[in-house]
């Protein structure tokens, strides 16, 4: 199945999307997640990122646009994936299109804003492998390693308090607007994000149970 993860930054994407990835065994893509590892190795793509990332701003379409054909043309994609912060403009919706690939299930995690830009502030994350934990809400095991590798966890740039703001006003200028993309296709359903990780997680395993 192929899926696709909308919802504003903080929502908690990349964490539904890791546990889908692991129940169903097909990859979750964040495209995030991607231009973090090129930003760190140096790649040309990285350096060009960076700037945008940093400030919260997106990535030009024809350079994310590109990230994800590449990946979906890899062998582990041909049984199905989730795709973790992409579309995130109405272009690069119609690009999947474009591309022919084809989407089962979109699924909208939504949370209020408020509670948003108090996730942000306490996210942490691990450099090393990409997870995701919450010093309140998803602690790792002594609060300041990684639990899969022992890497010490830091605060992602464009998680201060200065960047979140922005983030969220293009959140809800330039990506929320997919969601009429795809309520006409009768593949959208809503999570309620607020409720704990694991009751969310549920109602994802149920949305996905019901389509598949
Ligand atoms: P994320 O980890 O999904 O919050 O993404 C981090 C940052 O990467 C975003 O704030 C953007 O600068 C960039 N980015 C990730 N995915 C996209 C996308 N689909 N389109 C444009 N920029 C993106």
């Amino acid at each position: 199945m192929n899926i696709i993860f909308l919802g504003a930054p903080g929502a908690g994407k990349g964490t539904q999307a890791e546990k889908v990835s692991a129940r169903y065994g097909i990859p979750a893509i964040s495209t995030g997640a991607i231009i973090r590892s090129a930003i760190k190795t140096g790649t040309p793509m990285g350096t060009a990122a960076k700037a945008y990332t940093e400030k919260g701003a997106l990535v030009p379409d024809e350079v994310v646009i590109g990230i994800i054909k590449e990946r979906l043309a890899e062998e582990d994609c041909k049984n199905g994936f989730i795709l973790d912060g992409f579309p995130r403009t109405v272009p690069q919706a119609e690009a999947l299109d474009t591309m022919g690939v084809k989407i089962d299930l979109v699924i909208s995690i939504e949370v209020s804003d408020e509670a948003i830009v108090d996730r942000m502030s306490g996210r942490r994350v691990c450099d090393a492998c990409g997870a995701s934990y919450h010093v309140k809400y998803n602690p790792s095991k002594d609060g300041v390693t990684c639990d899969k590798d022992g890497t010490t966890l830091t605060q992602r740039k464009d998680d201060k308090p200065e960047v979140v703001l922005d983030r969220l006003s293009t959140y809800h200028e330039t990506t929320e607007p997919i969601k009429g993309y795809y309520e006409g296709t009768g593949k959208l359903r809503i999570v309620d994000g607020e409720q704990s990780v694991d009751e969310a997680t549920a109602a994802v395993f149920a949305t996905i149970d019901n389509v598949g």
